[in-house]
């Protein structure tokens, strides 16, 4: 490929990215604070830029994995006028106030600005499972869509830079309770002399199944209507055999209670007749 590209950040995901460029041919170069980090990538093919400006001033398209969204602005602050008229794509985590901040910044230095939020750890860029969320430029994601496919599935969401990481975030906040979910599971059942090891390989495909409620879910919320046929109502979904059970094992229910509150705060409302996806009301409005 005649594009030419800049990686700054050598860390496990940036090497992981960068290694995808050069496989695939691109005239890469790569820049890390400690500079040992760019050696394999050097022996596969890459440039090793002295500096981080070198590394700006060597390509029209300049890609950004580093630690968080200050070691970014540490970095790309000081060479404003080398980034000028160039595109930049940080696939940094930020949140999306971070996002939207860094998009301004570029603006105003006249920079091309998308951001990404990559779901996959280092060793699945490229495999099948990656996915890589971006929003900013319309035009630098369409311009760039073949490079960035060799990382994994790209996916635009709009000119809002902020976007890719709100999503980003949504993603990872049901991850994390889906996994405080096993780890209370498992929990429940150690007492009982299961391991973890055993609870996982009955919880595995049960919340895989499971994930196949979401459509159902969502095409109530999208509906509009929480009292369409057909649903688990909120009282049948009360869970204090579930709490009971716990606390019997001698363990935290806090997990669990969380999710009660949620059903309860809809059934004192009146909606106990409802379905279950009401609760994401007591999520939307806070209490
Ligand atoms: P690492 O800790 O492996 O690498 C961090 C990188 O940031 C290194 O290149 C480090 O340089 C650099 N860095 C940190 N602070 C500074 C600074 N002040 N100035 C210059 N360079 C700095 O992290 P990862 O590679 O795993 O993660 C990079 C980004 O990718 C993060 O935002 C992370 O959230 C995101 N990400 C990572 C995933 C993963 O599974 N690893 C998954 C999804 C996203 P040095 O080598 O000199 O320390």
């Amino acid at each position: 490929s005649s594009v030419q590209v800049s990686v700054l950040g050598l860390g496990a995901m940036g090497s992981a990215l960068a290694d995808a460029l050069v496989k695939a041919g691109y005239a890469t170069t790569v820049w890390n604070r400690s500079p040992e980090k760019a050696d394999d990538l050097v022996a596969q093919g890459a440039e090793a830029a002295a500096t981080a400006g070198d590394a700006v001033r060597a390509s029209g398209l300049v890609i950004t994995c580093l630690l968080d969204h200050a070691s970014v602005h540490k970095v790309l602050d000081p060479l404003s006028r080398d980034l000028a008229g160039r595109t930049l794509i940080n696939v940094t985590t930020t949140s999306p106030a971070e996002s939207r901040e860094l998009a301004a910044w570029a603006a105003h230095a006249g920079v091309t600005y998308l951001d990404g939020g990559i779901m996959a750890v280092p060793q699945m860029i490229g495999q099948p499972g990656s996915s890589l969320l971006y929003s900013g430029s319309a035009d630098a994601f369409h311009q760039y869509k073949p490079l960035l496919d060799l990382w994994g599935t790209s996916t635009y969401f709009g000119t809002d830079a902020g976007l890719a990481s709100l999503y980003d975030l949504a993603l990872l906040a049901g991850m994390y309770v889906m996994f405080a979910g096993f780890m209370h599971g498992a929990a429940m059942v150690a007492p009982a002399g299961v391991t973890a090891g055993e609870f996982a390989a009955l919880a595995t495909p049960w919340l895989t199944a499971m994930t196949g409620a979401f459509q159902g879910f969502a095409a109530v919320i999208d509906g509009g209507d929480y009292a369409v046929e057909g649903q688990q109502s909120l009282h049948f979904s009360n869970l204090s055999s579930l709490l009971a059970a716990s606390s019997d094992q001698g363990i935290s229910t806090d997990v669990v209670a969380m999710v009660q509150r949620l059903i309860q705060r809809q059934i004192d409302a009146g909606h106990g007749e409802e379905g279950f996806a009401r609760i994401i009301e007591s999520i939307k409005q806070p209490g």
